[in-house]
């Protein structure tokens, strides 16, 4: 706790506070004080009723101030196919419909209506920053940039000729283009996106491992995410992805491993040795039954674990909060023990682990003097909310996302009272649903059809 006696531009005074760190500290009667877009002070009533009588303060009286969530892993363009194709297995979903749905529809309009529906429902779930993995990046920066909204997009690179880049030459020099456009916006950065294992080369891989160290940027990458990858990787290579990783040189603190489903105790052992951030997106993998990542394991073995949503085309919806409930639920039951991922470890999965993994520890993740100012407020007036025991078991086990009321992101107040004012919710979601109606028809046409449907 500190304190800088210059003049803040306001004050947050809510009824209580989780700064995640310290670890699972819950205070109550203190409040934040922001300057421009950083935290500047952490005070009692007292002190800012002394120092800062004349400051403007926002009252919070019956929420709770926490970090603003982050989401280590979504295709947000694809919340445009959410429901497209469900009850599905991940190969079948992927190759026969998803894959062909985007080789015919992607473009830059569909990208740019897609992330902007994800960005609000992300905004409305608490969620202020975005890892992203899709077909046009510079569009997906661009609509976090004008919702004034965090995002790293992924520089994507995959073995198939797209709309967003005909061979691997022109993902790199595409990719490399975003890298240097967003260089000077603070809101944006970016890393590596190789799809997975199973649709990138040995060389594509050696070279993001090349440029992604002499650019210092991370790598976002699914792995290992279901049986299916594991098979094909032994027919193709003779060697597990994560074996074939580690010869390219590729695990190392840079790589954020996405779903790691398919898991082995030598495996967890050279994860937590090397480094590697685990992102774990629970919904997606019970949804496609890819299988279950060994959270409760990882964590022992001392590895960063993160909780992500993957796509709304897999989930079906990009609510953090459910998710991290999800996780923990889950985590307790795969393992047979109630003590594993306990609320304090849920949160910091969706804030501090997030912000590590993303190489964004120093200024985000947490609520601390000198970070970034980005914040959710959880309000728990109503009934459902009641009584408060312990707080964090509230936030996981018992709030859900219609319960986030306002949001701060670098400092500027992003959504007040659920309205967010940098956005036109009629006109997106009135976009969204033209896009639903072209590709109803486009399923109809094609016969794509649920898998309840297929029996
Ligand atoms: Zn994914």
């Amino acid at each position: 706790m500190s304190a800088t006696d210059s003049k803040p531009d306001y004050l947050i005074s809510p009824r209580w506070l989780v700064p995640v760190v310290p670890r699972a500290q819950v205070l109550e009667n203190h409040l934040v004080a922001v300057s421009g877009d950083k935290i500047t002070a952490i005070v009692n009533r007292q002190q800012a009723d002394q120092r800062w009588p004349e400051v403007k303060r926002i009252e919070l009286p019956e929420q709770v101030l926490m970090p603003g969530m982050i989401n280590t892993h979504c295709h947000s363009a694809m919340t445009l196919f959410r429901g497209f194709a469900d009850d599905l297995p991940l190969h079948g979903w992927l190759y026969d419909n998803i894959w062909p749905a985007e080789t015919k529809w992607v473009g830059s309009d569909f990208v740019r209506d897609g992330t902007e529906l994800a960005v609000v429902e992300m905004l409305r779930s608490g969620t202020t920053y975005f890892n992203d993995n899709y077909f046009f990046p510079d569009i997906a920066a661009a609509v976090a940039v004008k919702a004034g909204m965090r995002v790293t997009v992924g520089l994507l690179i995959i073995d198939l000729p797209t709309s967003w880049a005909s061979g691997a030459d022109e993902y790199f020099r595409r990719g490399i283009e975003v890298h240097q456009n967003y260089i000077n916006e603070p809101l944006v950065r970016t890393a590596f996106a190789p799809h997975a294992p199973y649709s990138v080369t040995d060389e594509q891989l050696a070279q993001v491992r090349l440029l992604a160290d002499e650019m210092d940027i991370p790598i976002h990458m699914h792995v290992q995410e279901s049986p299916w990858e594991i098979e094909d990787a032994m027919e193709k290579h003779g060697i597990r992805p994560l074996a074939r990783l580690e010869k390219l040189g590729l695990l190392s603190p840079k790589l954020m491993a996405v779903h790691m489903t398919q898991v082995s105790d030598h495996e967890i052992a050279l994860l937590a040795e090397r480094g590697v951030h685990v992102i774990h997106c629970p919904e997606s993998n019970m949804k496609l039954a890819s299988g279950f990542c060994p959270v409760h394991k990882l964590q022992e073995a001392g590895v960063n674990v993160c909780i992500a949503t993957d796509g709304a085309a897999s989930n079906n919806d990009l609510d953090l909060l459910g998710e991290a409930r999800t996780a923990a639920f889950l985590a307790k039951g795969i393992s047979e023990d109630p003590h594993a991922l306990p609320v304090a470890d849920a949160i910091e999965m969706i804030t501090i682990n997030a912000a590590r993994a993303l190489g964004m520890e120093h200024a985000i993740g947490s609520i601390e003097v000198g970070k970034q100012a980005d914040f959710c407020a959880l309000d728990f007036s109503g009934p459902e909310s009641r009584p408060v025991h312990d707080v964090l078991s509230q936030i996981i086990y018992a709030t859900n996302r219609e319960q986030v009321s306002d949001v701060w992101i670098a400092g500027e107040h992003i959504m007040q009272k659920r309205q967010l004012p940098r956005m036109d919710i009629k006109d997106i979601s009135a976009r969204a649903d033209q896009w639903g109606e072209r590709l109803q028809r486009y399923r109809t046409e094609h016969r794509i059809a649920n898998g309840k449907h297929n029996d």
